[in-house]
């Protein structure tokens, strides 16, 4: 039995996650939660997983929770609160593996204390790689801690990898869905409303995340964090336009060869295969659904991205070949102009132009702790809503 902690247990991965848990009692079983902001996710959670410890975003939803496990009989789960709270939730002794699936940079300090507890992890959070890889990945070196990513294409490249070694690896193809508007002509991007952002065509995702992916900057943070987990450099990090979301990602040998993966587009796979692994595990078994229907698999289109339409993926280049200050910048100005645009504050194409005008404020001092990268990230996301902020008040878009 593989005694797995959460962080981000009510988000989607997080509640894949509990279905995984749900299909195969004898193997994983979810010892402590963090559940963020969402009290009644939370105590459905606790009632029906008992773990050991939860943890809330605050102190008042901790005390929520524990007066409803309590009236409810459910005296045995402690209930902490905060990025003390999480920690404790990342690095409970009897933790194995835990599925790191915290948006935002919430998520850094609990995932780094994890790797230095020696746990597993299962990553699904970016801002860990994005933000903090070099960190997050000496310490998994040091600490001899294995890696997993959660991510559909990161998972598909480290299931490619297997059939070779580094140093055959002539470049990585991450696959793209190219979002909702791949054919939309650049002079109708300035009137692309956040309801129209918001239709992903085929995975359902959280709010930041979809919108990223409509910018094409999901695709740029993938860039860096492939660069980091696989350590290559960008220039060989290739992206392809692959509308049906069938193909994961690719990985190209120097002999020519080409692996592809190719499954059904659920996470409960990549969250599978990185609990079971280096095993394989049946999720045939569990979930009929999980299994491919190769005969219905009628075409697969790829593409060339349009740099020029999707300025975010140029933008994470520059930031990978720039440096971790470029990188935390990127992903925190991106956060700031995501959410203005999703208030009406800036027009979708004002989300790269905020970032573009980070980037240029950002110096290149490497942070050396992940305290380091929370104070840049914050500069950052200042910096970003002084951009918002100046050309609001000028009565220019940004
Ligand atoms: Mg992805």
């Amino acid at each position: 039995m593989k005694k797995i902690a959460i962080l981000g247990s009510t988000g989607s991965i997080g509640q894949s996650t509990l279905s995984i848990c749900e299909s195969f009692p004898d193997r994983y079983q979810p010892v402590s939660l963090a559940a963020g902001r969402n009290l009644d996710v939370a105590f459905a959670q606790c009632v029906r997983w008992q773990p050991r410890v939860v943890s809330l975003a605050t102190e008042e939803l901790a005390a929520a929770l524990a007066k409803r496990l309590r009236e409810a009989g459910h005296n045995g789960i402690e209930v902490v609160h905060g990025s003390a709270g999480t920690v404790s939730v990342a690095t409970l002794p009897e933790v194995e593996f835990v599925v790191s699936a915290i948006v935002g940079v919430a998520g850094l300090e609990a995932t780094y204390a994890a790797v230095c507890a020696g746990k597993t992890i299962g990553l699904a959070n970016k801002e860990c790689l994005v933000a903090a890889g070099e960190l997050i990945l000496a310490a998994a070196r040091k600490h001899n801690v294995a890696l997993l990513p959660i991510d559909s294409e990161h998972n598909a490249v480290h299931q490619c990898l297997r059939g070779g070694k580094h140093s055959e690896v002539r470049q990585i193809w991450l696959t793209a869905s190219g979002g909702p508007f791949r054919s939309t002509p650049a002079a109708e991007f300035e009137r692309i409303t956040p309801a129209q952002a918001l239709k992903h065509p085929t995975w359902v995702m959280g709010r930041r995340i979809t919108i990223d992916s409509a910018t094409m900057m999901n695709k740029g943070f993938e860039i860096i964090e492939a660069c980091r987990l696989f350590d290559l450099p960008p220039a060989k990090i290739r992206v392809t336009i692959h509308p049906q979301s069938t193909v994961h990602s690719l990985v190209e040998f120097i002999d020519g060869s080409i692996l592809a993966q190719i499954s059904v587009t659920d996470m409960r796979l990549p969250i599978l295969y990185a609990l079971a692994y280096p095993e394989r595990v049946d999720a045939g078994l569990a979930a009929p659904s999980l299994t491919f229907d190769l005969a219905a698999l009628s075409h697969l289109d790829f593409a060339q991205p349009d740099l020029a339409r999707f300025p975010c993926l140029r933008l994470a280049y520059e930031a990978a070949a720039s440096g971790p200050a470029a990188c935390i910048a990127l992903n925190a100005a991106d956060e700031v102009a995501v959410a203005a645009f999703l208030d009406g504050a800036v027009p979708f194409p004002g989300i790269p132009r905020t970032i573009e005008k980070v980037l240029n404020a950002t110096s290149s001092h490497a942070p050396a702790s992940i305290q380091d990268v929370l104070a840049a990230d914050e500069a950052a996301r200042e910096c970003a809503r002084g951009v918002i902020a100046r050309h609001a008040a000028s009565g220019l878009h940004a």
